[in-house]
């Protein structure tokens, strides 16, 4: 049964966050609320994702804001970037699009201008490549615009190797060889970042196992690395070495972890632990958990790296490994102090944040 959650009212959100600034704005043409949550301008400006949805009040949205811009300053932090946390959530009644969404996103290109570089933004649910670009004409602060425009692309191919670099780590740390040759890895999710992961995991030497909502591109890309599709429902209980959630937030739950087979989850879904005490679970139960916001940092470090540190791509490679290094170093920390992995990576991420 889902129970259904009391979401604080706006002033309790404000009282009890522990962020920095939270940016409030009505867009009365469309009917829009809009969020900009700047977490953390600690180690910089707060930078991070743009996501449009439909919530079912403004304060629901609020939240996801707050809760995001949390996570980011922890996976900046995590990833050693010159820059703080932040999110954006654009409120909708209903997701615009031609015109109205165009004229939407120079709306809120003015209002990200007007916050003079303090927040910087990228491509999150709903937004993407296009819409960056639409920023792009009103303000520099924006990340992830397409290549004509100037920008890096998509930031789903480099999160793709970053999680594939944290599943060697992990396969190293559980089992004591990073090797995938003959190792099962189930791929949730075939889009984006789920689609050229199995291919590298295949490459690799691994057999690939995908699922999908939508069947037939599990099959796709399944046929396509030489592995099979297996139905959703049967995700949790298929046997493998490794899951890895590609697809959708919280699917570690008090009722979901019982049933997994696997001895590591390592996948780039954002907000994976539905709830914090999933991962104590997974650690009773000895599956070792990527931490998601650590394994799933590749399209960040890649979009900063090209775009404002001005990285060649050999430097991009080098950083997209240490994904694996900062897993190895939060992996050992759990373990000689009898923690979760998730709770590992906080602390460091918290260390991180605290030394400058
Ligand atoms: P995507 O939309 O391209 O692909 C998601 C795929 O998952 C789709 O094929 C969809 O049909 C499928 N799916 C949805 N619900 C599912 C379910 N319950 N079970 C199985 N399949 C399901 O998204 P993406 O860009 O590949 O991102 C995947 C995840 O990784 C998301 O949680 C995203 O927030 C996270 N993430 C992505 C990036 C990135 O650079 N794209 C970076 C960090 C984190």
């Amino acid at each position: 049964m889902i129970e259904s959650r009391r979401v604080p009212a706006f002033q309790e959100l404000l009282e009890t966050w522990d962020g920095e600034t939270a940016v409030i704005h009505r867009d009365r043409e469309s009917g829009a609320w809009v969020f900009v949550c700047l977490h953390s301008t600690h180690l910089g400006p707060a930078g991070g994702g743009t996501r449009m949805k439909v919530y079912g009040t403004p304060a629901e949205a609020l939240e996801d804001a707050m809760r995001l811009s949390a996570a980011m300053t922890r996976k900046l932090a995590i990833a050693g970037l010159p820059f703080g946390g932040g999110k954006a959530v654009i409120a909708v009644p209903e997701i615009p699009s031609g015109e109205q969404r165009r004229a939407l996103f120079l709306r809120y290109a003015d209002l990200v201008a007007s916050l003079g570089g303090t927040f910087r933004t990228s491509s999150d649910m709903n937004t993407g490549e296009a819409d960056m670009d639409v920023i792009g004409e009103r303000t520099e602060y924006v990340f992830g615009r397409s290549v004509q425009a100037g920008g890096s692309g998509s930031p789903a191919p480099p999160t793709a190797v970053g999680v594939y670099f944290g599943i060697r780590a992990s396969l190293s740390h559980a089992f004591g060889s990073d090797d995938l040759e003959g190792r099962i890895v189930v791929v949730q999710g075939a889009g984006g970042v789920g689609s050229p992961l199995a291919g590298h995991l295949a490459d690799a030497g691994a057999s690939v196992l995908v699922a999908d909502i939508d069947p037939g591109r599990a099959h796709a890309v399944a046929d396509r690395v030489g592995g099979a599709a297996v139905p959703v429902d049967q995700l949790f209980e298929t046997d493998c070495d490794v899951y890895a959630p590609c697809a959708v937030g919280g699917i570690l739950t008090l009722e979901t972890v019982p049933r997994l087979r696997c001895g590591i989850v390592a996948g780039s879904a954002n907000n994976q632990l539905a709830e914090p005490e999933a991962a104590d679970l997974l650690r009773a139960r000895g599956i070792l958990y990527a931490p998601d916001y650590v394994i799933n940092a590749g399209g960040a470090i890649a979009i900063v790296g090209l775009e404002q540190l001005r990285w060649s791509t050999s430097e991009l490679d080098t950083a997209l490994a240490q994904i694996g290094e900062t897993l190895r170093q939060i992996y050992e920390r759990a373990e000689g102090r009898g923690i979760s992995t998730a709770a590992a990576a906080d602390a460091l991420a918290e260390e991180r944040l605290n030394a400058r």
